[in-house]
């Protein structure tokens, strides 16, 4: 589960990056809206945890242009002085939960958790090309009637392909959406992890889904 966190002040974001990490979350954080907003637009968050009062661009902002570019992902807002006025624009905007600071870490684990937790029963549609199909509900892959078993991260690379059929991906692309923030792309990992895919999804099958763009990258498509 892959957490965006969107704080400007660095002690509350390290105290909250820190928790969430030990209980096993992976954890973007940005400092400031403008920023935080362009993570949030890659869409690969599973939850966005977004401070109100921000420098560059404030959460409801944020907030307001992440509905409205189809991000999906439960947003928990965080607000030193909630007043009412300010929980009902949240709420309206598309928010789904907030928290009042200062609060308990405990308190806030247990927000992300429901959150999550509603998440998984929403049922996503499922991704097809071909004979391929990527089940994001159940995190489930097959290639026609054959379950494909994969990693953690081969699944993630593959969700990112199939997110964006017939689309040349280049390495700084799949680094930014499948591999944390302080990833090289220019090492051969990414190359490493397309062979691993290609061999559970395409060797053996005549109609092979993952191209090669010499020099770019790569695109799943039907050649
Ligand atoms: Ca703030």
């Amino acid at each position: 589960m892959r957490i965006l966190l969107v704080e400007d002040e660095k002690k509350v974001l390290s105290f909250i990056k820190k928790g969430l990490e030990e209980e096993g979350y992976v954890v973007d954080s940005a400092l400031d809206g403008e920023t935080g907003l362009l993570m949030g637009l890659e869409g690969f968050h599973d939850l966005i945890i977004l401070d109100i009062n921000l420098p560059g661009k404030d959460g409801l902002s944020i907030l307001q242009e992440l509905r409205r570019e189809k991000i999906t992902a439960p947003v928990l807002l965080l607000t030193v002085r909630a007043t009412i006025e300010d929980i009902v624009i949240g709420l309206d905007t598309g928010a789904d939960d907030y928290l009042t600071k200062p609060f308990a870490f405990q308190e806030l684990l247990a927000r992300v958790r429901a959150l999550l937790r509603r998440r998984v029963d929403v049922e996503e549609p499922l991704l097809r090309i071909v004979d391929l199909t990527l089940d994001p509900a159940r995190r489930l892959v097959f290639r026609g009637e054959k379950k494909i078993e994969l990693t953690a991260k081969e699944y993630a690379l593959l969700a990112y392909f199939m997110r964006n059929p017939e689309r040349v991906l280049t390495r700084t692309m799949i680094a930014d959406h499948v591999w944390a923030y302080d990833f090289d792309p220019m090492t051969n990992v990414i190359d490493v992890y397309v062979n691993y895919l290609r061999n559970k999804i395409d060797t053996g099958y005549e109609l092979k889904l993952i191209q090669t763009v010499r020099g770019v990258g790569y695109v799943l498509k039907v050649e």
